[in-house]
C-alpha cells in the first residue's frame, strides 16, 4: 500500500524524481492524485478567469502551472515506460492514461480560457500589456485550443474526445506490440559457417544475448550465438554476416514485425488513418496532413512536397547510380551467378563491403577509436569552444532509472549553473524502446523559479540505444552512433542553453515540429570536423588519436550512397504525406497500396510482396511525426546552411569559431519558441535558407 503523502510521483518539479523510489504501483494512485489536483485547478481558473479583462499573470501562468504539474508526474511515468518498461508499470499506464488525455482535452477545451486568450489577444493587438513572445505564445495557445475542438459543440464535440482518446490508446498499443514483436524473435546460431564474416565485438554481444536467454555457457568464440532485432544485433548483422540465407530470414523478419498473430499492427494502422481524417474534418481541415501543416514553419502541404520534390530530383539519379555500383561491385566478389540479382538483403551487407574496399577501412576499426568516455569528453569540448559552456559530471547527486545512466551539470565559463541533464547511453531490448531521443524532465520558467533565482533551470533525458559495454572494455562507438550522439545533445542544448523565462515559449517549447531538428542535425555537422573529431578518439588498445589518413577516409565516405540515403528518407517523407493527405481509409486501397505506389517512385528496389514495413514506422504510427516526416529534410536544410555559417567563417579559426558559435546560441539556441522559426533563422543567418549546403555536404550538388 502507498498513501499519497509518500508517493514519489507526487513530489515538486522542483526536486529531481526519485527514480531510486519509484515503482509501477505508485503510478495508479498518484496519477490519479495528480490529476485530482490539476483538475481543482482548472475549476479554479475557469471560475475567475475574467473574459473581458484577463492578464497574462491571471491567465497564462496558471495555464503553465497546470501544464507543469500534470507534465512532470505523468512525463516521469512516460518516460519510464520508454526506458524501464515491464508488464506491471504497462497495466498502470494503460489504466490513467485515458483519465490524462481526458483531462489535457478538456483544458485544452476549455472555453472559459479560450475566450480569456482571445480577450488577451485583443487587447494586446490594442497595443497593451503583451510584448511579441507573449503574443506569440497567446496566438499558439489559441490555435491549439482552435485544434482541440474548444469550437465543436454537442455530439460533435463528444465525437472528437472519443476520438482523442482512442488515438491515444491505439498509439500506445503500436507501440507495445512493436516492442513485443521485437522481443519475440531471434535467430540462434550453433554452427561456425553460421557466423562468418562477423566481427568480433558482434559475437561477443550476440553471446551475451544467449546467455541473457538462458544459455549460460556461451561465449563469443564457441557459441551459441543470438541474433535479434533490436538495432544493433540487426543492423551489426546485416552488414557482415556472409550468408544470404541468414541475412534473408533476418531482414524477412524485420520488415514483417508486428504484421501477424496476436501482435498485429494492421488493423491498428487502418484504424489510426481513419481515426485522424475524421478528426482533421470535424476541425474543418479537408485532410489530417492539412490540419498537421497548419501548426508548421512550411505551412502548406504544397510547400512540404515542393522541398521533397526538389530533393528527389536531385538524389534519385543518383541513388540509381549507387545501386549499380553496389550490383557491380557484388557480381565481382564471388556473388554466385544464379543469385546475381540484388535483393534487399545484400544491400547493406555488399555495400559495406564496397565502402571497405573503396576507403579500406571497416566500421570495427573505427570504433576501436571511438570509446564512449573519450568521445563524450571530446563533445563537452565542442561545447565548451563553440557555446562557451562547461559539462561535468555529476554522478550521483541525482537518483537514477539504471545503473549505466549518467548525470551531467551545464555550467557557464563564469561558473554559473545553467542546467542539467540525463544520459541513458546503452541498449537494453528487454525494457527499453529502440532509437536514441531528446526529453524534457522541467524546462527553464520564470514562474518556477527557487528562490534567490531568475528561472528554474532546465533539465533534460539524452537517451541513445548504443552498442553496450562487452565483458569489461567500454562502449566503442560506430560513427554513426557518434552522430547519433551529436544530433540528441543538440537537441538536449536547444533544451538548456535557452534564455526565454517563459516557461511556455523555453527551450524546444512552442518550436514548429519542422524547426526542431535544426540544432540536432546542425550538431551532426561536427562530425566531419577533423580536428573535432580526432579529439573524439583513442584508440582503446594503442591510446592512439584517429590518424589523419582515416579521418580523411571517413570524410570522403560521407557522401558515399548519399543518394540512396537521400532517396529513403524522401521515400518516408512522401508516404507519411500520401497517407494522411490523399489516401481514402475504407476506400478501394490499403496502406500497403500506397506504400508500393510511392515506392515506384522514390526506391529503387520495390519493397517484397510480404513488405509490412508500415506496422514498425513508429514515426508517424506511435511519435508524433504523423505528416510530419518531411520534417527532417526540411530541418536539414536548415541546419546544413546553418553549419554553412561556420565553414565561411572559417572552421580552423577558433576565433571565429567562437564567434560564430556565439551567435548561434543567442538565435537558435536561446530563442526557442519564442519568435517564429524562419525570424530566429534569418538573425542568424542574415538572409532565408537555400537547398545550397546541404546539396553540397551531400554530394549531390550539380
Ligand atoms: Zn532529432
Amino acid at each position: 500500500m502507498t498513501t499519497n503523502d509518500s508517493n514519489p510521483l507526487l513530489r515538486p518539479a522542483t526536486t529531481l524524481p526519485a527514480f531510486d523510489e519509484i515503482r509501477p504501483e505508485h503510478v495508479v494512485p498518484g496519477i490519479r492524485a495528480l490529476v485530482k489536483e490539476v483538475e481543482g485547478m482548472l475549476e479554479a481558473l475557469e471560475r475567475e478567469v475574467n473574459p473581458h479583462g484577463a492578464s497574462w499573470d491571471s491567465l497564462v501562468d496558471p495555464i503553465e502551472r497546470m501544464q507543469d504539474r500534470l507534465g512532470f508526474g505523468f512525463g516521469i511515468v512516460d518516460h519510464l515506460m520508454s526506458v524501464r518498461n515491464s508488464p506491471p508499470l504497462r497495466e498502470a499506464y494503460d489504466e490513467v492514461e485515458p483519465e490524462v488525455v481526458k483531462l489535457v482535452t478538456r483544458i485544452g477545451q476549455s472555453q472559459p480560457i479560450y475566450r480569456g486568450l482571445v480577450a488577451l489577444r485583443a487587447q494586446a493587438s490594442a497595443g497593451k500589456d503583451l510584448d511579441p513572445a507573449q503574443r506569440r505564445v497567446v496566438d499558439k495557445l489559441i490555435q491549439e485550443a482552435e485544434l482541440s475542438g474548444v469550437g465543436l459543440e454537442g455530439a460533435a464535440r463528444e465525437r472528437f474526445q472519443q476520438i482523442r482518446l482512442e488515438l491515444a490508446e491505439l498509439s500506445t498499443r503500436f507501440g507495445n506490440q512493436l516492442l513485443d514483436a521485437t522481443k519475440a524473435f531471434a535467430l540462434d546460431l550453433t554452427k561456425s559457417e553460421d557466423i562468418e564474416g562477423l566481427p568480433a565485438s558482434f559475437l561477443e554481444m550476440a553471446a551475451q544475448a544467449a546467455r541473457a536467454a538462458g544459455n549460460e555457457t556461451a561465449t563469443a568464440a564457441a557459441g551459441p550465438w543470438r541474433v535479434t532485432l533490436d538495432g544493433p544485433s540487426y543492423t551489426g548483422f546485416m552488414k557482415h554476416a556472409r550468408r544470404r540465407d541468414l541475412r534473408e530470414t533476418l531482414y524477412r523478419a524485420h520488415i514483417r514485425r508486428a504484421s501477424e498473430g496476436s501482435l498485429d499492427n494492421r488493423p491498428l494502422v487502418d484504424a489510426i488513418l481513419r481515426l485522424r481524417l475524421e478528426e482533421a474534418k470535424l476541425l474543418g481541415f479537408e485532410t489530417y496532413a492539412d490540419l498537421s501543416l497548419s501548426r508548421k514553419m512550411a505551412g502548406t502541404v504544397a510547400s512540404a512536397e515542393k522541398l521533397l520534390e526538389e530533393l528527389l530530383s536531385a538524389s534519385h539519379g543518383a541513388a540509381v547510380r549507387d545501386l549499380e555500383e553496389v550490383r557491380a561491385f557484388m557480381i565481382e566478389h564471388g556473388a554466385a551467378a544464379d543469385s546475381a540479382e540484388i535483393r534487399h538483403w545484400d544491400v547493406p551487407y555488399w555495400s559495406e563491403r564496397l565502402r571497405e574496399a573503396r576507403y579500406d577501412y571497416s566500421e570495427e576499426q573505427i570504433r576501436k577509436f571511438f570509446p564512449l568516455p573519450r568521445v563524450l569528453d571530446g563533445l563537452f569540448a565542442l561545447a565548451k569552444r563553440v557555446f562557451a559552456v562547461e559539462v561535468t559530471a555529476a554522478d550521483g547527486e541525482a537518483p537514477v532509472w539504471h545503473p549505466d545512466v549518467r548525470f551531467f551539470k551545464v555550467r557557464s565559463l563564469d561558473g554559473e549553473e545553467i542546467a542539467a541533464f540525463y544520459l541513458d547511453p546503452y541498449s537494453r531490448p528487454a525494457e527499453k524502446k529502440g532509437g536514441a531521443w531528446m526529453n524534457e524532465l522541467v524546462g527553464r520558467s520564470r514562474i518556477f523559479a527557487p528562490a534567490g533565482r531568475k528561472a528554474r533551470l532546465p533539465v533534460a533525458y539524452l537517451i541513445c540505444n548504443g552498442s553496450p559495454p562487452v565483458d569489461g572494455s567500454p562502449s566503442l562507438m560506430t560513427f554513426r552512433e557518434i552522430e547519433t550522439l551529436f544530433h540528441e545533445f543538440g537537441h538536449t542544448l536547444q533544451h538548456m542553453l535557452t534564455r526565454v523565462d517563459l516557461g511556455l515559449a523555453s527551450g524546444i517549447r512552442n518550436v514548429e515540429w519542422d524547426a526542431v531538428e535544426l540544432p540536432s542535425q546542425f550538431m551532426e555537422n561536427w562530425c566531419y570536423h577533423r580536428d573535432t573529431l580526432v579529439g573524439l578518439s583513442e584508440h582503446v588498445e594503442t591510446k592512439t588519436p584517429l590518424p589523419d589518413e582515416l579521418f580523411e577516409k571517413i570524410r570522403a565516405s560521407r557522401t558515399f550512397q548519399a543518394g540512396l540515403a537521400t532517396l529513403r528518407q524522401l521515400n518516408f517523407g512522401f508516404l507519411d504525406l500520401e497517407l494522411h493527405h490523399r489516401f481514402v481509409p475504407g476506400g478501394p486501397q490499403t496502406p500497403f497500396d500506397v506504400q508500393r505506389k510511392v515506392a515506384a517512385r522514390a526506391t529503387v528496389i520495390p519493397p517484397i510482396p510480404e513488405d509490412r514495413f508500415l506496422c514498425a514506422f513508429s514515426h508517424i504510427f506511435q511519435g508524433g511525426y504523423a505528416a510530419g516526416y518531411y520534417s527532417y529534410k526540411w530541418a536539414e536544410v536548415l541546419s546544413a546552411d546553418a553549419f554553412a555559417a561556420f565553414e565561411e567563417a572559417g572552421l580552423e579559426r577558433t576565433e571565429a569559431v567562437a564567434e560564430t558559435g556565439r551567435r548561434f546560441r543567442e538565435t537558435v539556441l536561446a530563442l526557442g519558441g519564442s519568435e517564429s522559426p524562419m525570424e530566429v533563422f534569418k538573425r542568424f543567418r542574415g538572409r532565408e535558407p537555400t537547398t545550397e549546403a546541404l546539396l553540397r555536404h551531400s554530394g549531390l550538388a550539380y
